[in-house]
């Protein structure tokens, strides 16, 4: 798309229509399920004749849908996940939602489908909470789940890209992550990812793809496991949704990014802040058996799990050909617990921002 495309679509004019009742009463703040109760509005936005048309705002329900709608059977569907969050003078402050944004359209790229202007995405959004405002929980460690996403609508059968897209972003609220310490396992056979495939973005088929390794590895007793590279499995990628930080010898270690790591928001944000406190940060190839040659040695000090969810995940436990590595107990874990209550402070407006990270609505 060009500047002047992106010039001419109607982001200034939204149309809403407001829910007639709100459905807030449902939910309580103080014991809140993750992703089962949505917020009042929803934004759609469609595409059709090579343009993205007027934006709505609308009461959150169900779509109407072709069986023959294209992302459906052909895996044209992308999303993204991000959190609002409420400061202590109550405004509602977005984590770097543009990083977001280009994720989307990165992802976007990568499945054949159209680029969504940054107007429309971010216009949209601020619109969409400023409506729902009162979803924000004001509660300690909670925040407003925020799910933009894009699939195919042409209702035909044929592999090829569809001509018409549908973008919508709905939110929930969520409760603090008081997620127990995991045990992982590292992955000796499938692969979520390949060189060349689409492992960078965020397609919703690399996430079915994943979902039976996980729960054979759930069947063994461990809560996820830890992917490694397609070809040899013997680098370590991600660890199930999130990426993967590992502190040996003092120094905070993680895979560099490539076509098969998605580019974590929390794993830059994390990787900033070491820098910040003064950490030494490797972004590198990581194999297996460094990391079960450092747990032996006794040099592996901490391995954690980062994104939106969580920001961070411990991990208690890795499983490796037949043996579960201890790693050291989460209280001595001093570079993931600093990086998390500093990240957790610019989140929620209680630490100064210095990379201006925060965007207000
Ligand atoms: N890897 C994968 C496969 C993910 O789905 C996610 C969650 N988006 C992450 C890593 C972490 O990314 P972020 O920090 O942007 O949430």
């Amino acid at each position: 798309m060009t500047t002047e495309d992106a010039a001419t679509i109607p982001t200034k004019t939204i149309n809403i229509q407001r829910a007639t009742a709100s459905r807030i009463n449902e939910l309580d703040f103080n014991n809140i399920q993750f992703g089962k109760i949505f917020a009042d509005h929803m934004l759609v936005v469609d595409y059709k004749d090579g343009a993205w048309q007027t934006p709505e705002i609308l009461p959150y329900g169900d779509m109407m849908m072709s069986p023959a709608t294209s992302a459906i059977h052909y895996g044209q569907s992308i999303f993204e996940g991000m959190k609002a969050y409420r400061n202590p003078e109550g405004e509602i402050q977005l984590f770097r939602p543009l990083e977001n944004f280009k994720r989307l359209n990165l992802s976007a790229e990568r499945m054949c489908m159209p680029e969504i202007p940054e107007a429309l995405f971010m216009d949209g959004l601020k619109e969409l909470l400023k409506l729902d405002a009162a979803w924000v929980p004001p509660t300690e460690g909670c925040a407003l789940y925020i799910r933009p996403f894009m699939f195919a609508t042409d209702d035909f059968i044929g592999v090829r890209p569809s001509d018409t897209y549908r973008f919508v972003i709905f939110t929930c609220p969520v409760g603090a992550y008081y997620g127990v310490p995991l045990k992982v396992a590292i992955e000796p056979n499938y692969a979520r990812s390949v060189e060349g495939g689409a492992g960078f973005a965020k397609a919703a088929g690399n996430y079915g793809s994943a979902l039976l390794p996980a729960r054979k590895m759930q069947e063994k007793g461990y809560h996820q496991l830890i992917w490694t590279d397609a070809k040899e499995h013997k680098y370590i990628e991600e660890s199930g949704t999130m990426n993967i930080m590992f502190v040996i010898d003092g120094k905070l270690v993680t895979p560099a990014v490539s076509n098969t790591i998605l580019n974590g928001i929390t794993r830059a944000s994390v990787l900033q802040v070491a820098k910040d406190l003064g950490y030494t940060v490797e972004e590198r190839k990581v194999a297996v058996d460094e990391i079960i040659e450092a747990s032996q040695a006794g040099t592996l000090q901490e391995a954690f799990g980062t994104g939106t969810a969580a920001t961070i995940a411990q991990i208690a436990i890795i499983h490796y050909n037949g043996t579960d590595y201890t790693l050291p107990a989460i209280e001595n874990r001093e570079i993931s617990n600093k990086i998390a209550t500093a990240l957790d402070a610019i989140k929620t407006g209680q630490a100064t921002d210095t990379h201006n990270w925060m965007v207000k609505i």
